[in-house]
């Protein structure tokens, strides 16, 4: 029986797409959706303190179950109190499953219907995820959502191949189900299928068989065309529930955002602030600028004037210009303050433009398919 602390409430559906503004309740708090969640892969948001991510009005935050496996093990966050008390982050946390790291960065030695083994990237240790495992650790780490055991095939990868995967990830989230044994922590399913919409199609309805409380959709920003991920988040939200909260796992560049909301999409999350940030890059209006640039030496205005956070508040671009040059990480904090900050005004804007019946007029430049942003 799940805690009734977890509900999900729809305010709001567009009536010119699926587009919908929500409120996902959890033990840790309110999480208003649409909504960017950062990445703090390793129980921390790169270069930015919880502090620092609370101003730039962060809900909910992810953590990685394959990465603190590894690193320093759930045993310790346990004895620590749990991922909240440990990276003293008292809102709402996600942990994925660990799946998509396991094929994506690592060296697996075989995978078959009882789990995965691989070799650790850090020490080459065998390590052994199975659903049962990710499940156990991820109770260990006691995020408010946790996510069940995939099989995300890479891209490109054949039909039959990407079937296969599917279909086990679908008998691996029963066993997800049996293993899970907190009632304070919500597990959702992730639909698979690849870029073959009949599989996410099936994907989808086979997830919605469990009556999970909530639906992700993962194995996209795997290195397929981005234009795709409309299609495919097209093809598998018309089977979700409505009154579930819908993540599309990995994507947080504006156009997929914003496509994937119009929708029906809830969550998000991507390291793409952080990542672009430790590269001397500040998302601004849809927009990438390199801060590094010789022409932002003289420039003593803000990454963007228009933006509340601490960054554009009180410093100018020849500042972080200079920082970047420097390699100070004072640099990396600050674009990434600012870039967290912005996707997540992004979506705020959706949102409100959701409440306000004003999406579409609001969000057509990301919504058509053109070339820009
Ligand atoms: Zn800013």
């Amino acid at each position: 029986m799940l805690n009734p602390a977890f509900q999900f409430k729809l305010q709001h559906t567009c009536k010119h797409t699926k587009a919908r503004a929500g409120e996902l309740d959890t033990p840790h708090g309110k999480v208003q959706t649409p909504r960017f969640m950062p990445v703090g892969t390793l129980a921390n948001v790169k270069t930015v303190t919880p502090a620092q991510l609370s101003d730039c009005d962060a809900q909910m935050v992810l953590a990685n179950t394959y990465h603190l496996h590894i690193q320093p093990g759930e045993d310790l966050v346990a004895e620590a109190g749990g991922l909240h008390k440990f990276m003293h982050w008292s809102g709402p946390i996600l942990t994925d499953s660990g799946g998509f790291q396991v094929f994506s960065l690592s060296q697996i030695r075989s995978i078959s219907d009882h789990g995965v083994v691989f070799q650790s990237p850090r020490d080459g240790k065998v390590i052994e995820l199975t659903p049962e495992k990710s499940i156990e650790i991820q109770n260990q780490l006691g995020a408010d959502v946790i996510m069940a055991f995939d099989e995300c095939a890479p891209y490109p990868a054949s039909y039959e191949a990407v079937a296969a995967a599917s279909d086990r990830t679908t008998r691996w989230l029963e066993r997800c189900l049996r293993a899970h044994a907190r009632s304070d922590q919500a597990l959702f399913g992730i639909v698979q299928g690849g870029v073959f919409l009949d599989l996410r199609r099936k994907s989808a309805q086979e997830l919605v068989a469990f009556d999970l409380p909530g639906y992700a959709i993962g194995g996209v920003s795997v290195g397929e065309p981005p234009e795709l991920i409309a299609k495919i988040v097209a093809a598998a939200t018309p089977w979700l529930p409505e009154h579930k909260p819908r993540y599309l796992m990995g994507v947080g560049t504006y156009r997929e955002m914003a496509q994937s909301v119009a929708a029906g999409i809830d969550l998000f999350d991507c390291v793409i602030p952080t990542r672009l940030a430790r590269h001397g890059a500040a998302l601004v209006a849809g927009d990438r600028w390199n801060l590094k640039n010789a022409r932002f030496k003289r420039d003593f205005a803000p990454i963007d004037e228009d933006c509340p956070c601490y960054t554009c508040t009180n410093f100018s671009r020849a500042y972080l210009n200079h920082l970047l040059k420097s390699q100070e990480i004072l640099g990396y904090t600050l674009i990434s303050i600012h870039n967290i900050t912005e996707l997540i005004r992004f979506t705020k804007r959706m949102r409100a433009a959701i409440l306000a019946d004003r999406f579409v007029d609001q969000f057509s430049e990301f919504l058509s398919d053109g070339s820009q942003a």
